[in-house]
């Protein structure tokens, strides 16, 4: 079922049953060479609240800019650079770009917007991650509580002691966190509520057939209860359409991300989206 597995590991796992060695070993070294020539992108979706439309942040997104392929998805990426350990590096320019890019729009006036980065597994438990994220907001001065991680439960699940101690130095260092693909994974509320997250967001998978399917509808009305009695900010992830966006702000859902909103944006659109919003002109 889809759905229980992750809509990323799903389609992870059918892809790499096509692929044969010949195809993943130049994937794998052109995925080196990606780095060192560059080719990685960061894109910027808006998170809006669902009262007003507000811009309240936004996520980062991975992005490989292919000389040949085009755009590349994280899916078709990622989960190498997880298998190979080339994330690590990877995720430490993630980090780096999303700090400097925060900061040069605070430079430029723009609103102070969080960020939110993903984390993929293998980062989450690197014994380097908080060294990288200090470094990174330290390089290029940005406000740690602009700053927001995404991790999902099945990745808080496998260590609770050390996950609880990660969560600790996070909120220490005035990072937010957020539970994402929340839903798909297995996390008892009473570990939700001792990581003292500040979000979840609600996965994509519940909000497709939200209109329709009554069971979608429950989990989803559940969800947000969770996270209103933990005093949560509830995001819904994948909202593409008014009907999905009508059921979840009358049910109280706190914010959205989706193409009903913006798709993910570079930062140049992302610069004018939000100043236009804000009504103001684009500086220069
Ligand atoms: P995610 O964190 O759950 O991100 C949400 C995904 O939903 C993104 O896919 C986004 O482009 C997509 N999306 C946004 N709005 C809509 C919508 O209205 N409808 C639909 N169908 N999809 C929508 P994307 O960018 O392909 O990223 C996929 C996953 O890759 C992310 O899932 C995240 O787990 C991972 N990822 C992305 N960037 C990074 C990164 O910098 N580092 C790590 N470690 N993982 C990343
Ligand atoms: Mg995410
Ligand atoms: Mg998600
Ligand atoms: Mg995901």
């Amino acid at each position: 079922h889809a759905k229980e597995l992750g809509k990323n590991n799903f389609q992870f796992y059918s892809e790499a049953l096509n692929t044969n060695s010949l195809e993943r070993l130049s994937l794998e070294s052109s995925l080196r060479s990606a780095l060192e020539h560059n080719e990685f992108r960061l894109y910027y979706q808006p998170k809006r609240r669902m009262s007003n439309g507000e811009v309240t942040g936004m996520e980062a997104l991975l992005r490989w800019e292919h000389p040949e392929l085009g755009l590349v998805l994280p899916m078709q990426f990622i989960p190498l650079a997880e298998e190979n350990g080339l994330i690590i590096p990877l995720g430490r320019w993630v980090f780096k770009t999303a700090c400097q890019q925060n900061v040069t729009w605070q430079q430029q006036g723009y609103p102070p917007l969080t960020i939110a980065i993903n984390l993929s597994a293998r980062q989450f438990i690197d014994e380097h991650l908080l060294d990288d994220i200090k470094l990174a907001l330290k390089e290029t001065g940005m406000d740690p509580r602009l700053l927001e991680v995404e991790i999902t439960e099945s990745m808080v699940m496998r260590d609770l002691q050390q996950t609880i101690q990660i969560l600790q130095s996070l909120k220490q260092m005035g990072v937010r966190v957020a539970i994402d693909d929340f839903g798909t994974g297995y996390s008892s509320l009473s570990n939700l509520k001792q990581f003292s997250v500040d979000t979840i967001k609600i996965d994509g998978s519940f909000i497709q057939d939200i209109v329709r399917s009554q069971e979608d509808q429950g989990l989803t009305e559940a969800i947000i209860a969770v996270g209103r009695s933990l005093g949560l900010t509830v995001v819904a992830e994948g909202v593409e359409n008014s009907d999905q966006f009508e059921f979840l702000r009358r049910h109280f859902c706190d914010e959205f991300q989706g193409f009903y909103g913006n798709e993910p944006l570079t930062a140049e659109d992302f610069a004018q989206v939000v100043w236009k919003q804000a009504n103001q002109p684009v500086p220069d």
